[in-house]
């Protein structure tokens, strides 16, 4: 008996040890992607800047070309600030370095702006994006953050979903607390693919098929500014049907 129990012991450490290595190689193999992907992503706008800033040095060029190159150069270097922004709130986040800021928000409004921001993305597949946030709902949150949350989260239902569908997001006061919801008629995702969703670099095999970029780490910043606000977020989802993320709020 004791040598049995022994043999059973060591085989379930075995196992436990080996299963647990699984877990961090692959922890580790979804970070080096996501690395080579920032890299990749980071070199294509640097290209452009040094390209269009050679140009205009090397060349007497025309007024509006001249115009046009600099615009370029502003905007991809934009874009580049935006991602190291990205990058480093992640790790303040999930340092616990990042500090709410809340003030008194106006949710149809919040929801608004964040509408005619992703409008240029929406147009581009004809998708229908629509608004149906309530007046008068009102919570105190961070406002900055939770943009931050309903822009990326209404940016990969347009992302994820094939043109001509709609996008809707829409929002509830309940007692106690603001319920506020994304959905879409998009590619959706199977039960275990909802339960990995919020790792750090997770993607969807689906998603990676359907050709848009990312790097599957919005939503984990999403879930980690919604825990911030002690608020949940929730996942209801069918392949090839659509997602509807729904977010709860403490309205305080
Ligand atoms: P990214 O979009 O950059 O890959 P996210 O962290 O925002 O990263 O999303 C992680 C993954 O979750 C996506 O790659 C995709 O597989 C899946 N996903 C997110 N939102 C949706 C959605 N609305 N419909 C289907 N899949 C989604």
């Amino acid at each position: 008996a004791a040598w049995l129990a022994l043999l059973g012991g060591g085989a379930f450490r075995y196992f436990f040890v080996r299963r647990s290595l699984q877990a961090s190689e692959a922890a580790t193999r979804r970070y080096q992607q996501a690395f080579h992907f920032v890299a990749h992503e980071m070199r294509t706008p640097l290209t452009a800047i040094q390209g269009s800033s050679e140009l205009i040095s090397r060349y007497n060029l025309p007024e509006a070309k001249r115009r046009e190159l600099s615009d370029m150069i502003n905007a991809e270097s934009r874009r580049l600030a935006r991602m190291i922004t990205t990058f480093l709130d992640v790790e303040k986040l999930s340092a616990g370095q990042m500090e709410l800021r809340l003030s008194e928000l106006d949710l149809a409004e919040l929801a608004d702006a964040c509408c005619r921001r992703a409008a240029p993305l929406a147009e581009k597949k004809r998708i229908l994006l629509t608004n149906r946030v309530p007046e008068q709902v009102r919570l105190k949150a961070d406002a900055e953050l939770l943009e931050y949350a309903l822009y990326n989260l209404l940016t990969n239902a347009v992302k994820y979903s094939p043109a001509e569908t709609e996008v809707v997001i829409g929002a509830a006061a309940e007692d106690g607390a603001v319920r506020l919801w994304v959905t879409d008629q998009g590619i959706g995702m199977d039960e275990s693919e909802v339960k990995q969703l919020f790792q750090k670099f997770y993607r969807t095999k689906r998603a990676e098929q359907s050709g848009e970029t990312g790097t599957g780490i919005g939503l984990s910043i999403v879930r980690q500014i919604i825990e911030l606000h002690e608020g949940s977020i929730h996942v209801r989802s069918a392949p090839g049907k659509g997602s509807t993320f729904t977010v709860v709020l403490p309205a305080r």
